[in-house]
C-alpha cells in the first residue's frame, strides 16, 4: 500500500500541495481527481521521486521512500505522451528496460512475448511507433512500464490525447490490464467521468487540496461539498 503523509509543496511561493494525505490499498485502481492546475501531477511526481516534497512523506508498505531516487522506487509512470523511442521497434521500446537490468536473452524474449500478448500488440512488434496509431503506442508505453514489474504503476491522463471512442477503449484495457497484473494503479484525471467509472477509490483535489476521498458511489450520491457537486455535475 502507498501512504501519503503530510505532504507540503511549494515552487517559490506557490503552495501547490496543501496537507495531502492519503492511504492507497494495495492493488486497488486509484484515481486523483480534479480541475487542471490543482496539483495532480504534481503529487504524481512526489510519488515517483521526481520531485521534493518540502514536508511529509510517502510511504511504501510502511517504509518512507521520499529520499529514494526514481530509479530506486518500485513504481513507474506514464505521461500523457507516451514517450517512446522513436528508432526502436514495438518490441526492442517493451524490452529496453529488461536490457538496462541487462536480464539474460532468452528471458527478455520471454517477458516481451508476455507483454505483447497483454496488450494485443503480437503482429506489430516489427514496427516503429510511427507506425502505429495512438491507441497502439499507448499500450506499447503500458507494456513498457509494465516490464520491470513495478508495484506501483502511475498513470498521468494517459488517454487525454485520444479521441472520445479510442478514450474509452482504453480505459477498458487499463481495467482488464489492471485485473490481469494485479497491482496498485495511481490515475491522474480531470475527467470525473472516466475516474467514476474505473476506480475503486477516489480523491477529489481542488487548489492542492484534497477536498474528498471515497468510493465513486460515495462521491456521486454525498458530495462533501459544493465545489465537488458541481465538478461531479459537469459532464465533458
Ligand atoms: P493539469 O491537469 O493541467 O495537468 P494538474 O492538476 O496536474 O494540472 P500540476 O501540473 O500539478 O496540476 O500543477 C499545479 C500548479 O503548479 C499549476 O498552477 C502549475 O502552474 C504549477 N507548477 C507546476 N510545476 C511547476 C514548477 N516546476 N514550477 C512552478 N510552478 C509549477
Amino acid at each position: 500500500a502507498v501512504s501519503i503523509r503530510g505532504v507540503d509543496k511549494y515552487f517559490g511561493d506557490f503552495h501547490v500541495l496543501k496537507n495531502i494525505n492519503l492511504e492507497i490499498k494495495e492493488n486497488e485502481f486509484f484515481s486523483i481527481l480534479g480541475p487542471s492546475g490543482c496539483g495532480k501531477t504534481t503529487l504524481l511526481r512526489i510519488i515517483a521521486g521526481l520531485e521534493d516534497v518540502d514536508s511529509g512523506d510517502v510511504l511504501l508498505d510502511g517504509k518512507s521512500i521520499v529520499h529514494l531516487p526514481p530509479n530506486k522506487r518500485p513504481v513507474n509512470t506514464i505521461f500523457q505522451n507516451y514517450a517512446l523511442f522513436p528508432h526502436l521497434t514495438v518490441y526492442e521500446n517493451i524490452a529496453f528496460p529488461l536490457r538496462l537490468k541487462k536480464l539474460p536473452e532468452h528471458e527478455i524474449k520471454e517477458r516481451v512475448g508476455w507483454l505483447l500478448n497483454l496488450v494485443r500488440l503480437e503482429e506489430h512488434a516489427k514496427k516503429k511507433p510511427h507506425q502505429l496509431s495512438g491507441g497502439q503506442k499507448q499500450r506499447v508505453s503500458l507494456a513498457r512500464a509494465l516490464a520491470n514489474e513495478p508495484r506501483v504503476l502511475l498513470l498521468d491522463e494517459p488517454v487525454s490525447a485520444l479521441d472520445a471512442k479510442l478514450r474509452q477503449e482504453l480505459l477498458i484495457e487499463l481495467d482488464n490490464l489492471h485485473d490481469k497484473v494485479g497491482i496498485t494503479f495511481i490515475y491522474v484525471t480531470h475527467d470525473q467521468a472516466e475516474a467514476i467509472s474505473i476506480s475503486d477509490h477516489v480523491a477529489v483535489m481542488n487548489n492542492g487540496e484534497v477536498v474528498q476521498y471515497g468510493t465513486p458511489f460515495e462521491i456521486y450520491e454525498s458530495p462533501a461539498n459544493s465545489f465537488v457537486a458541481t465538478f461531479i455535475g459537469e459532464t465533458n
